[in-house]
């Protein structure tokens, strides 16, 4: 009987050293059962190898040890706090990915038949009249696969619009607050970027727009709220007087968080804007991806959207390719459907009310958060703020050598994920904490008690913040170090 247990354990690649030369296998292949020649006799001996390939050998369970391991090493949504300003990391609803995995969404194939795909064309359409409702704009654009690439998308709308009417013009100006994938985009559409200064109050310099808006102007990238946190209530004026040099007024939508249901930027002027789905509709991201970075754009700018466009017909969903002036694809098929579909759960669950009343607590949560700890790292503006708020180390932590960087490292000690630093590039030694709505009252009062208490250790025992940090697997790393000398292969 023992026996018996001990083989069947070895056969389910259980652990056991099954060679006699000590070495491991991780499977257990069953034997062929056709009948034939070996490789050895059908392949030519001159390409047979004469020893064995050094692979590594794991069994089963250090395999399985291995990548739990690593897990635990990993920090997400799922086990802490992650108030990183800007990637709005809110928690995404499991429900979401059970209904994106239903086979009906996950196994369809983009070739298959528009008669066949009725439910998914119905849902990519119902989803871009809620993105049209929530933004007040006309026409939309589901493809691009990111934030950026959205952006790149609606410069090019923009563009192509220009071009149309003669001219396709050679600036666009953007704030020096913004998000640094606006010049790049800008940049890829062949445009050239322009800066335009903020004032005291962390709005757009009215003046400095003005000498600046000269009639090679195309557009501004403005985005609402800016990366400060700050609603720049300037915006209709901003609208106007672009609009009064046949400019164009692009809002940056990355910061839809704040405002939904509550403020609709064609409302204040906007002509185009691109909304992150994986950051305001709760859809995972992290690590390079996948995103969906749709474009809402006005009825000047649709004619130019991407291809195809989705269409409801008296007997059901269509996509139209009959766009004589669109700027063609952006990309593959009809963008990240995956991440579409758990934007559209997210959104049928929560409702008109619900979408609403999360932009209020994401706001809400963000002013708690600054109330409670400006005393200890100031604000660089004296206001409300929008869905995230933006402090600096520098007021009081400068003069025992902490930097903001030492404080981020010190919360890991404490289990959160830092916020983001050093972000908006105008703001020294800035942290730009983004709570979201989906954190409990609880969650932020521990929060902002380990931020005052980094406060005390910064004043009465700063190396201890500066060596942070303490208990992660991975200590202080040389962060220039690693960017200068790049290892990019392992040597035995
Ligand atoms: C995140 C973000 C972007 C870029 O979005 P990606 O999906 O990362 O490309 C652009 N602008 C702002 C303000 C953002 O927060």
């Amino acid at each position: 009987m023992s026996k018996l247990i001990f083989e069947e354990s070895i056969s389910g690649g259980c652990g056991a050293e099954r060679r006699p030369d000590g070495s491991r296998d991780g499977c257990i292949l069953p034997k062929s059962d056709i009948p034939g020649k070996d490789f050895s006799q059908l392949i030519p001996s001159k390409y047979l190898r004469v020893k064995d390939a050094e692979l590594p050998q794991v069994n089963e369970i250090t395999i399985v040890r291995h990548y739990t391991n690593l897990s635990k090493r990993n920090v997400g949504v799922d086990d802490s706090f992650y108030p990183l300003g800007s990637c709005t990391m809110k928690y995404n609803p499991k429900i979401n990915e059970s209904i994106a995995a239903m086979d009906g969404f996950a196994k369809m194939h983009p070739y298959q038949d528009t008669q066949a795909s009725q439910g998914m064309l119905q849902l990519m359409f119902e989803l871009g009249e809620y993105l049209k409702e929530i933004s007040g704009m006309s026409g939309i654009t589901l493809q691009p696969a990111a934030g950026a690439h959205g952006e790149f998308t609606g410069i090019k709308l923009i563009r192509a619009y220009l071009k149309d009417k003669g001219n396709p013009r050679k600036y666009i100006l953007i704030p020096d607050s913004a998000h640094g994938t606006n010049p790049a985009s800008v940049a890829f559409c062949g445009y050239s970027p322009i800066e335009i200064k903020s004032n005291d109050k962390g709005n757009v310099d009215l003046a400095d727009l003005k000498s600046k808006l000269t009639p090679d102007v195309a557009a501004m990238m403005l985005t609402i709220p800016n990366t400060l946190g700050l609603f720049d209530n300037q915006i209709k004026e901003i609208a106007e007087l672009l609009h009064r040099n046949g400019s164009f007024l692009y809002m940056d939508g990355a910061n839809l968080n704040a405002l939904m249901g509550i403020m609709k930027p064609a409302d204040a002027g906007v002509d185009v804007l691109h909304i992150n789905l994986h950051k305001t509709f709760a859809t995972p991201h992290g690590g390079g991806g996948p995103g969906a970075g749709p474009v809402a754009c006005n009825a000047k700018l649709a004619p130019y959207l991407p291809l195809p466009v989705i269409k409801k017909e008296k007997d059901g969903f269509s996509m139209d390719y009959n766009l004589p002036k669109s700027i063609g694809r952006v990309r593959a098929f009809y963008g990240n459907i995956a991440v579409l579909v758990k934007a559209y759960v997210y959104i049928r669950i929560l409702g008109g009310t619900g979408i609403k009343r999360v932009s209020e607590i994401a706001v809400l949560n963000a002013n708690y958060i600054m109330a409670h700890l400006k005393k200890y790292y100031p604000t660089a503006y004296e206001r409300a703020c929008m869905h995230e708020c933006v402090l600096t180390g520098e007021t009081h932590y400068k003069k025992y050598g902490i930097r903001t960087l030492d404080i981020a490292k010190r919360l890991l000690d404490y289990g959160f994920h830092p916020p983001t630093i050093y972000f908006p590039l105008i703001v020294h030694e800035a942290l730009m904490i983004e709570p979201t709505e989906t954190e409990s009252k609880q969650t932020l009062d521990r929060f902002i008690e380990v931020m005052i208490k980094i406060s005390e250790e910064a004043e009465n025992n700063p190396e201890v913040v500066k060596s942070a940090p303490h208990v992660c697997s991975v200590k202080r790393l040389d962060e220039v170090a690693a960017a200068r000398n790049l290892i990019l292969r392992w040597k035995k």
